[in-house]
């Protein structure tokens, strides 16, 4: 998607070679004009499955705006997002994984409520983000113990050298990411 690329390397920040920040216009401050054509970008990759969708799933916070518009561009779905909580919280109203958060560099509790995920659901996993996979793999391992379907997952940015869409590739996901960036060094980003 060439008007994100566009604005990616002209307002991302690198930190270092692991980190993007694109906090002006996806991350803190929000262009909701370039969201609405994210969703749609988002609407025509997966047009052959469109009008099968019935929800999308994301993990708080940053996915949420992201999946949002997204949904608009799918017949108004509504969006689950899983939300972050100590493991000490588990209880059976909701469905649990552990995931690995490489920014923070801790494990995180994601959890979804039962009652908001039903067996038969057929789902798109939507997040700003893919870099090492765990955010979306702990969505794909509760949507399975929830009997959902994940059609496929969406990207706004993937960093490709962190492995994550290799991951989900393997286990038979189709991935769509709207700009892959190959690699971030010397405060330059590049693309695939
Ligand atoms: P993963 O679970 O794929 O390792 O990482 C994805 C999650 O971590 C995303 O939901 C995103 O919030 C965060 N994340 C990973 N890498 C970056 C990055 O380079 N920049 C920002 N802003 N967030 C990131």
């Amino acid at each position: 998607m060439d008007v994100l690329k566009q604005r990616i390397v002209r307002d991302g920040v690198a930190l270092g070679t692991e980190i993007l920040k694109v906090d002006s216009f996806l991350n803190h401050r929000i262009d909701v004009g370039l969201l609405a054509e994210i969703g749609a970008e988002f609407r025509r990759r997966f047009s052959d499955v469109a009008g099968e969708v019935d929800k999308i799933l994301t993990v708080e916070a940053s996915g949420i705006a992201v999946a949002a518009f997204a949904a608009r561009s799918f017949d108004d779905v509504p969006v689950v997002f899983a939300k972050k909580a100590q493991p000490s919280t588990m209880d059976d109203e909701y469905f649990f994984s552990e995931i690995m958060s490489f920014t923070k560099r801790q494990m995180t509790a994601i959890r979804i409520a039962k009652k908001f995920l039903a067996a038969g659901d057929r789902c798109l996993v939507i997040d700003d983000f893919l870099a090492h996979g765990q955010a979306a793999l702990g969505l794909l391992h509760i949507a399975r113990q929830a009997g959902a379907e994940v059609l496929g997952a969406g990207f706004v940015i993937e960093k490709g050298f962190q492995g994550g869409g290799a991951k989900l590739r393997e286990k038979g996901v189709r991935v769509e990411s709207l700009a892959v960036v190959r690699e971030i060094k010397d405060g330059q980003i590049t693309f695939e």
